[in-house]
């Protein structure tokens, strides 16, 4: 057997509802926490959510967060819960963006290490700002998931770690194939960002649309952890849409096919070393 795979499910996002193709974003609270235990259910060990409003908005109110991570452990999940700190789609910025960190204390919260073009937008994080969030992430206890999305955020993260604001073993993700980006997903970039990352960092792979299932085959048998959800794509093949539950189903199955056991969330917690808690 091989080393274990973490399951991530992200299951909202922050895209806009409605829309053309098929109407499966989990979006409002409820079906948020909904989409959340079955992807749980299904074998998804760490579950990364958005908050949206009754409307759909994407929000980054602690409050709605709250609310979805209460009803969540309500459904007795035990799941990690890992909470969006980014712009709630284009809502939400600067030090206003991590403020669910230091109130509501999650063990995993997404860390984006950097700047870059995406779609039409810019995403901001300069340095200055990445060392407050980093502050703020150890003073709350919570372990940032670091989102690369370029070789530069790579580099700033080391730069974290060299400054002692990044604890290691460094807990990445890769985020290729977004329009806007220039970063393409394919297995020569997943495999040149990983080139640059220190011994013992864990890795995973965030990828939009059609480059989902190739990228998770890509984690699974190079040793990576996988994220799959409704949040990267909604389809589970062409033209047929998918819940978040069937596209951590998959992602379990072909786990099983290159013998790599499905962490569940306790062994997760262990491979991800997330300290145990009071309560
Ligand atoms: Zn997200």
């Amino acid at each position: 057997m091989r080393d274990p795979v973490i399951i991530q499910c992200a299951v909202t996002g922050s895209q806009p509802v409605g829309g053309d193709g098929p109407s499966n974003i989990p979006s409002t609270p409820g079906e948020i926490v909904d989409a959340a235990v079955e992807a749980w259910q299904a074998g998804a060990a760490v579950i990364h959510l958005h908050a949206r409003e009754e409307d759909g908005t994407p929000t980054q109110d602690p409050a709605i967060f709250r609310a979805i991570v209460d009803g969540i452990r309500e459904r007795d999940c035990d799941a990690i819960l890992n909470l969006s700190c980014g712009t709630a789609g284009g809502n939400s910025f600067g030090d206003e963006r991590y403020r669910v960190v230091a109130e509501l204390e999650p063990e995993l919260a997404s860390f984006d290490c950097g700047s870059i073009n995406f779609g039409e937008r810019i995403f901001e994080g300069d340095l200055p700002l990445l060392r407050r969030m980093a502050g703020a992430f150890r003073v709350a206890g919570t372990i940032p998931e670091i989102e690369c999305f370029d070789s530069g955020f790579v580099g700033l993260a080391l730069q974290l770690r060299d400054e002692g604001l990044l604890d290691d073993p460094l807990r990445i993700q890769f985020v290729v194939g977004i329009p806007g980006t220039g970063v393409p997903a394919t297995p020569a970039m997943i495999e040149h960002l990983r080139s640059r990352l220190p011994d013992g960092a864990l890795w995973t792979v965030c990828a939009p649309g059609r480059h989902q299932l190739p990228v998770n085959l890509h984690c699974l048998a190079w040793g990576g952890h996988v994220r799959t959800g409704i949040e990267d794509n909604r389809y589970l093949r062409r033209g047929q849409g998918a819940t978040n539950a069937t596209l951590v189903e998959r992602v379990a199955r072909l786990a099983g096919l290159v013998n790599r056991p499905v962490a569940t969330p306790g062994q997760a917690r262990e491979l991800l070393r997330i300290p145990a808690r009071p309560g």
